[in-house]
């Protein structure tokens, strides 16, 4: 379940993330982020106007968007062409936690999830016995499962420093 919002510090960057930069995205939302993704073919202008606007932090792979007026604080151009080298250079820049608040954000919409409720917990499978989150915004129930502990086993390698290349 979600941390409550006070614990999460202010100064926490958002995001809006490009299309070609999806899978970071889908990894910083994993550990807890507040991730919007853009839009394929959104244009460059809209795309800085939207981050500007919504206090979030345009992460691209696109040099000419440092480039346009206001960007300097809104962009973050990231060169590395694999995953695990961009989670590296973000990390370097912007020092991301990845322990933020795993699986806190539901990974389809981006929501904060809620403990599930006991009507809730009736729609699921009798044999999950974990803890059920559901999300408001897309209606879907979560629990842990190998998946998801994977990801976390991944969210921790990368808290540690470890971006091991070839797992991309
Ligand atoms: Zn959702």
């Amino acid at each position: 379940m979600s941390l409550p919002p006070e614990a999460i510090p202010a100064t926490t960057p958002r995001f809006l993330c490009d299309a070609m930069l999806q899978r970071l995205g889908h990894w910083l939302r994993t550990a807890g982020y507040d991730v919007v993704m853009a839009a394929e073919g959104e244009a460059d202008y809209a795309r800085l106007r939207r981050a500007i606007d919504d206090g979030r932090i345009l992460l691209t792979r696109d040099p000419a968007l440092a480039k346009m007026r206001r960007a300097e604080k809104s962009v973050v151009v990231l060169q590395s062409d694999n995953l695990e080298g961009c989670a590296q250079e973000l990390t370097e820049r912007l020092a991301i936690n990845w322990q933020l608040d795993p699986f806190g954000r539901c990974l389809q919409c981006n929501s904060l999830l809620a403990s599930a409720s006991q009507v809730t917990q009736a729609v699921v499978p009798e044999e999950i016995d974990r803890p059920l989150y559901y999300c408001p915004g897309c209606q879907q129930v979560f629990w842990d499962d190998s998946n998801v502990s994977r990801m976390r086993t991944h969210l921790s390698r990368w808290q540690d420093g470890d971006y091991c290349q070839s797992s991309d």
